[in-house]
Order: C-alpha cells, then sequence, then structure tokens
C-alpha cells in the first residue's frame, strides 16, 4: 500500500507547475486539502493571470506559532534526458522520480501528511503555511506577498521553515541576488567609414573591464568567512548583445550581470558603485533589475533546536542559493532552510528525493508545528 505522503507527492508532481504556467490547479488542490483539515484558506492574487500565493492558517491569528514556506513552481524541462515522464512521480528502488520531487514538492507532500496527523483545530498558536509561486524565476510570489502582509500590518510568526531539499543539513543564512542591466549606446555608421560612428560593442569592453575591477574589489571585502565557502559579493556578467547586421557600426550593446549581496549589505550601495564607474565612460546606462534580499537568521534559536533531532549535523550552515526567507525576513521572521532531497540533483533530469527523506520529513513537520503551536 502506498502511504498518504507518497500519494500526496505522485499527485503534486502531477502538475506541470513549471514557472512559466498558472498555478491555479495546484493551488486549489493544495487549498481544498488543507480546507478539509480544519484550516483558513486564502487566495493571494498577482497581477498575473493564474499566478497566486495560498496561504492557510490555523489555531488563534497573530500568536505566535511557525510558518511553513513552500514554492509551487518548479524549474522547466526541455532538453534534459529525462528516463522517465518527469511529470508521473515514478518509484525507481528507494528513489521517487519527477520534476520538483525534491524541489520543493516533497516538503509540500509532507506537510500535508503531517497536518493530517495532527489536531489542528486544537492548536494554541497559529501555525501558518505559505505556498508561493515564481520562486524559480526569482522569488516573485514572496516578494508580493510581504508588500501585501507589510501593506496590512499583518503579523507572522517568528520562526519560519522552508523545507527546501537541504539532505537534512539546517541552513540559516544565503547571499540575496541582485539583476543589473547596463545599456552602451553608439552612433551607427557604414563599416566602410568606422570614424563615422561610435562602435557601442567597445564602449561596452571598457564596461566589462570596469565591472571586472568591482568585482576584484569586492572579493577583498570578506565576511562571513566561517559560513561561506566565497565570503564576499560574487559578480557574474551572465549576458551580452550587441550589434545587427555585418556592415553596419552598432549602436546598442546591452550587458545583463548579477551579483550576490550578502547579509546587512546595503543594495542600493553597491548598485551605485556600479553605476557611478561605468556610467563615467560616457554614454552608459545602468538599471537595477530584481533584488531577492539576502539572508541571516540568528545561530541557535528555537525551532534550530526543534530540528536538530533530525538534522545531520547540529550546527547551521550557509545555503549558496537563495530563497523566499529573504523575502519573508522582511516580515520579522527568523527563517531556517531544512528539507528532504539533495540540491546536488534539484534542477536535473531524474530529479529524486529518497523514500527514507520524505517519510523523515513528516516526522519533521509534526515534531516542528508540536513543538511551536502545541
Ligand atoms: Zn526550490
Amino acid at each position: 500500500m502506498t502511504a498518504p505522503v507518497e500519494a500526496h507527492l505522485a499527485d503534486l508532481v502531477g502538475f506541470p507547475t513549471v514557472s512559466d504556467r498558472p498555478v491555479d490547479g495546484i493551488l486549489s488542490w493544495l487549498a481544498e486539502r488543507f480546507e478539509g483539515l480544519g484550516f483558513r484558506i486564502e487566495r493571494l492574487d498577482s497581477p498575473s493571470p493564474g499566478k497566486a500565493n495560498l496561504v492557510c492558517t490555523a489555531g488563534p491569528p497573530g500568536t505566535d506559532g511557525v510558518l511553513l514556506s513552500g514554492h509551487m513552481d518548479v524549474v522547466p524541462v526541455d532538453g534534459q534526458p529525462w528516463t522517465s515522464d518527469p511529470f508521473k512521480l515514478t518509484r525507481v528502488g528507494q528513489r521517487l522520480v519527477g520534476r520538483g520531487a525534491c524541489d520543493m514538492k516533497a516538503f509540500l507532500a509532507a506537510t500535508l501528511a503531517a497536518a493530517a496527523q495532527l489536531p489542528i483545530r486544537e492548536l494554541r498558536k497559529e501555525l501558518m503555511l505559505v505556498f508561493t509561486h515564481d520562486e524559480e524565476v526569482g522569488c516573485l510570489g514572496s516578494a508580493q506577498l510581504v508588500r501585501r502582509f507589510l501593506a496590512e500590518g499583518r503579523p507572522v510568526p517568528s520562526a519560519t521553515l522552508i523545507g527546501e531539499p537541504t539532505s537534512f543539513q539546517i541552513f540559516r543564512m544565503h547571499p540575496g541576488h541582485v539583476v543589473v542591466q547596463i545599456v552602451c549606446r553608439g552612433r551607427a555608421a557604414h563599416s566602410s567609414k568606422p570614424d563615422l560612428g561610435d562602435n557601442a560593442i567597445r564602449l561596452a569592453l571598457r564596461v566589462v573591464e570596469r565591472l571586472e575591477a568591482i568585482a576584484e574589489r569586492w572579493r577583498t571585502d570578506i565576511r562571513f568567512p566561517e559560513l561561506l565557502e566565497r565570503p564576499f559579493v560574487v559578480m557574474n556578467i551572465a549576458r551580452i548583445a550587441g550589434g545587427g547586421a555585418i556592415n553596419i557600426v552598432p549602436d546598442r550593446c546591452v550587458i545583463d550581470l548579477g551579483f550576490r549581496p550578502l547579509p546587512g549589505m546595503a543594495v542600493a550601495a553597491l548598485f551605485d558603485e556600479i553605476r557611478a564607474d561605468v556610467e563615467a565612460l560616457g554614454e552608459v546606462t545602468a538599471s537595477l533589475g530584481r533584488v531577492t534580499p539576502a539572508l541571516l537568521t540568528p545561530d541557535g534559536t528555537e525551532l534550530q533546536g526543534l530540528l536538530r533531532a533530525f538534522a545531520v549535523d547540529p550546527s547551521a550552515r550557509a545555503a549558496a542559493y537563495a530563497t523566499d526567507g529573504g523575502n519573508l525576513q522582511e516580515l520579522g521572521t527568523n527563517t531556517l532552510i531544512f528539507g528532504p532531497g539533495s540540491i546536488d540533483v534539484a534542477h536535473r533530469a531524474d530529479e529524486y528525493v529518497p523514500v527514507e527523506e520524505l517519510f523523515r520529513c513528516v516526522d519533521v513537520v509534526g515534531a516542528v508545528v508540536w513543538g511551536r503551536c502545541a
């Protein structure tokens, strides 16, 4: 017989919630089940059609229980060498294979299975579940939820658990991610008379040199060496596009880059550093794109104590990737990242969660809710 948590995971993987598609289906499925267990349900629609966050609450509102959060979207499967249908959960030995199996529908399935075993209607502190959309494309859903909660002055529990795949390692910190676009403008001319134009690509090369100098400078500002493998702001020049026809001097070249600010750093100041240096070169404009905040939770929180019994290592470390936790932190809650499956198999073909870890996650959620809300 299939255990409920495994059946839930199979149902959840069956929704192909790649970030460019709606989340209506999976959202209604979750809402219906949590409502059946006694939760209050709120669908928070986003401006993009078919996109919404789901909030399920139980226990007295405004009391300090716990917030459990997970994203509903998954990354694409196109071009990946899957050996089975990615949107049909397939058991291979002790592995459950499917897109989102570990990142992070396992946590959603475990939360549902655990809730079915708990006295949800009798909780003495608030249990809040937040299921987000568009996490994989820059934590857009959690950013919207946070804006809304801040506008409403709505309190949330002071402890948050996000069940991203960490192989049951506790993470209390991660860098953020910031997107910057730089546009270099030149003047078009016939390629036979290049002296009559200004070549935007040549200008872009000088911009790249400046960016490398900034990245070099940032590498010397060491922070959190005990937590991070690269304890400085990392920059990646990700994309460059310029020019058109072979016989025209290009009049435009666009550079897209990303950098990863560390907790406590002012994103605006880092961006201003870039802007001042590159705009000094002339016809160059830098603009700030999407910002995903860094996360830092103090060591030794009560939630960390509850997770320790299930963790492979009692200490809390740093994740290399960003999560919804950076946004949620702005609501004044302390987030830990801890969940089943390995980030090393997430986003790849034949992504899987070990069956044992899925089952153990049900116990984790049960212990956390019991510890914070009973
Ligand atoms: Zn994830």
